[in-house]
């Protein structure tokens, strides 16, 4: 099995799995790059997964839909491209041979939805739209922080080894952020000198790991000693809460240059 992101727009990936003949993609936004990924590969899609109703990820759907007859899949509570299959929690979706557990993660959207295996070639494999980012998180549109700092648990539950594919390279940008929280977190620096090298080169930072993001990521950190003290010298008023810390660290996030 291979897995590829296919670059759209300015930073979005639209993730790719294919076995050599059939594939997979996870919320094309746009439908030309893959169409072309495609053809050149020589492949038939098969699947189109959806984690939320965002047009960068599902304006091109109908489209891929009309030119392959793909089928489609994508949350229950989310305005959603039609007809598709809906599904939800504890659900799981069988996919040119892998088993997907259905994973509600709502906060960046009331009806967001993650795709996790556990077996892809012998490691896990997670699908998280914009929920989980290297280094951040989704910005909170439609839920509220505790909703989603039980979201990003929920992931962070994970095995450490899962492969986590983001739908944005932002990664550079959230580690400056992290940085500004935990200036002395020896992994976090390492981590962005390794992801300066790839972006130097064109690469993508991404597929990050459950393992990694729990070291460098702020938003899976907000018990940690140094986090919790961060958000407390930037917004005075507040509690070692963790829901208080994340909510600080998300508003802090929303403004920081
Ligand atoms: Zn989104
Ligand atoms: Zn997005």
């Amino acid at each position: 099995m291979h897995l590829i992101p296919i670059p759209a727009f300015s930073d979005n990936y639209i993730w790719a799995l294919h076995d050599g003949q059939r594939a997979l993609v996870v919320d094309p936004g746009e439908a030309n790059g893959v169409a072309r990924w495609l053809e050149q590969q020589g492949l038939r899609l098969d699947t189109i997964l959806i984690t939320h109703h965002h047009a960068d990820h599902t304006g091109g759907v109908a489209e891929l839909r009309e030119a392959t007859g793909a089928r489609v899949i994508g949350p229950i509570v989310e305005p959603m491209p039609e007809p598709l299959q809906r599904v939800g929690e504890g659900e799981t979706v069988e996919v040119l041979g892998l088993r997907f557990d259905v994973i509600e993660v709502p906060g960046h959207t009331a009806g967001h939805i993650a795709y996790y295996t556990p077996d892809m070639d012998g490691t896990p494999l997670l699908f998280c739209g914009d929920t989980l980012f290297s280094g951040g998180c989704g910005r909170l549109f439609e839920g509220t922080p505790a909703q989603m700092l039980n979201s990003l648990t929920r992931l962070a539950a994970l095995p450490a080894a899962t492969r986590v594919c983001c739908t944005h390279e932002y990664t550079l940008s959230n580690l400056k952020f992290a940085q500004a929280v935990e200036p002395g977190n020896a992994d976090l620096l390492a981590y962005i000198e390794r992801c300066k090298a790839q972006r130097a080169q064109n690469f993508p930072t991404l597929p990050s790991s459950i393992g990694l993001e729990k070291h460098i990521n702020p938003f899976l950190r907000t018990r940690e000693p140094a986090v919790v003290r961060s958000a407390l010298a930037h917004e005075p008023g507040t509690t070692d809460d963790e829901v208080a810390v994340f909510a600080t660290l998300r508003e802090w996030k929303n403004v920081f240059k």
